[in-house]
């Protein structure tokens, strides 16, 4: 339960570009030039979302593709003028793993804020980190395992003031959160389909009209020569599709889904004893419960949960499976102890009532069933420890 499925209508447009537009795009004759609308629909509906102009929005296969674009090409483009990058110790493994790959291998020094324990960044930090080098600020919209919503708009007027690049990851944000890319004046922002209900393997970057970065991929002349390889068009129309139906339906489903996780939240903190809630509870996606249960595994936990129904993660899908605890969870300040009971929930449009309220009857009994089997609940309940 709790997952984030692809809508039927979405899943609709999809099929049908599958069976019936089946053309290249690129190609000169009927089939393929009967795709170009198809595409271009799309990248109005996406740019519609977020208030860009649809000649500012490139279609990737991925926010993780659109993430090392935006922050190669911008490096790459502006390694004359500097070779400081600043980002933050929460940022996504995609942005993360981008910057190590920069100083390691290109020479570009990249300076990690820290967080504070609720996730957020400090303005007062970034901008004391800023030197006469730094090209590019890039900081996420939002957090991907603790919900946090970083200042945008406060760090987007830091870059800006002092002519740097800002992109933003917004790969969690888009769909759950009102993005006005022009009010708040970001230069570059990832986004990616199946977090709001299209499929997964399309993405895209909003590149701000102006903004110069180099290109990640050479080939062909897709994406007005910024972004080669023939085009996912049953992905991108499911894409455009899952856009218009989220910001025609913005309001309410942040209402409901906020609705429902804070219930969620309240009914956990209220039964079970012992538990953090990670992140921010004001400043925080709608889509995003997040708990470390103290004295207990986040593994086994996952175990136990998925036995009975409930689909949770402990740090990121993707990191999940690693013995080491999440980065993001360290960098709020807890201690591995804790972080290893890491738990979290991410609820959909199609998350019910009758749900949250099978969660918040099952997971007590799971969460005491673990505590009952481990030696630090033991010892804590002996007063050998806090
Ligand atoms: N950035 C954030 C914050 C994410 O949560 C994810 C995926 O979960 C990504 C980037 C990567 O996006 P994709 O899975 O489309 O590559």
């Amino acid at each position: 339960m709790i997952l984030t499925f692809v809508k039927p209508e979405v899943a609709e447009v999809m099929f049908d570009v599958i069976k019936n537009n089946y053309g290249n795009p690129s190609s000169v004759h009927t089939f393929g030039q009967e795709v170009k609308p198809i595409i271009d629909k799309a990248r109005n509906q996406v740019a519609q979302l977020i208030n860009a102009k649809p000649n500012e929005i490139y279609f990737t296969g991925s926010g993780t593709e659109a993430d090392n674009w935006a922050i190669k090409g911008a490096a790459f483009a502006l390694k004359d003028k500097g070779n400081h990058i600043i980002t933050s110790k929460i940022e996504h493994h995609a942005v993360l793993h981008t910057c190590e790959y920069l100083e390691k291998h290109h020479g570009f020094d990249v300076t990690y804020l820290d967080v504070d324990d609720k996730g957020f960044i400090s303005l007062q930090e970034l901008a004391d980190s800023i030197r006469p080098e730094t090209i590019l600020i890039t900081i996420m919209y939002a957090n991907n395992e603790i919900g946090t919503v970083e200042p945008i708009k406060e760090i987007a007027e830091i870059a800006k003031a002092n002519k740097i690049l800002f992109h933003t990851d917004a790969v969690q944000a888009l769909g759950n959160i009102k993005i006005d890319v022009k009010e708040l004046e970001i230069d570059m922002m990832s986004v990616s389909g199946h977090k709001l209900y299209a499929p997964k393997g399309v993405g895209a970057l909003y590149i701000r009209t102006g903004v110069k970065i180099d290109n990640l991929l050479h080939g062909g002349a897709q994406e007005r020569k910024k972004r080669p390889g023939t085009e996912n068009t049953a992905g991108i129309a499911a894409f455009g599709k899952a856009c218009e139906l989220a910001e025609a339906n913005l309001d309410n489903h942040i209402q409901r889904v906020k609705t429902l996780r804070d219930r969620l939240i309240k009914g956990i903190v209220d039964k079970i004893p012992h538990t953090i809630v990670t992140g921010d509870l004001e400043k925080r996606l709608p889509t995003i419960a997040s708990f470390c249960f103290r004295f207990i595994e986040g593994e086994s936990l996952l175990l136990s949960c998925d036995m009975v129904g409930i689909a949770g993660s402990s740090g990121s899908a993707c990191t999940s499976g690693e013995l080491d605890p999440s980065h993001v969870l360290m960098s709020i300040g807890l201690t591995h102890e804790i972080a290893h009971g890491s738990l979290r929930l991410s609820l959909s449009d199609f998350t019910t009532e009758e749900e949250i309220d099978y969660v918040i009857e099952k997971l007590p009994e799971i969460v005491q069933r673990l505590r009952n089997m481990s030696p630090l609940y033991e010892a804590f309940l002996k007063g050998e420890s806090k």
